[in-house]
This record gives C-alpha cells, structure tokens and sequence, in this order.
C-alpha cells in the first residue's frame, strides 16, 4: 500500500465464480473461464500436456 505498487481496489473484478467448474476463473472482461474455458468454447478447455 506505499509507493511504486499502486493497488487499485475500486472493486472491479476481473475473476468471478464460473457457475460450469465452480472455480474463481470466469474472466469477466473476456468473458470466458480460464479454468475450464466455459464461455470460450463449447467444449472443456484441454491441453495435450495436461492430463
Ligand atoms: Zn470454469
């Protein structure tokens, strides 16, 4: 809360609750999950190297 790191607590959220994985990851400007991709794309956000 000093100097050089401004924190901006105006209380725009960028992440909220996504109502798919349940997790804290729905990206409120993009619009989309970044857990599990709802809003992204139809089907669950996969990687190859994720299993
Ligand atoms: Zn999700």
């Amino acid at each position: 809360m000093g100097k050089g790191t401004p924190s901006k607590s105006g209380g725009k959220k960028t992440h909220i609750i996504c109502r798919r994985c349940g997790r804290h990851a729905f990206n409120v400007r993009k619009g989309y999950c970044a857990a599990c991709g709802y809003g992204r794309s139809k089907r669950l956000r996969s990687y190859n190297w994720k299993k």
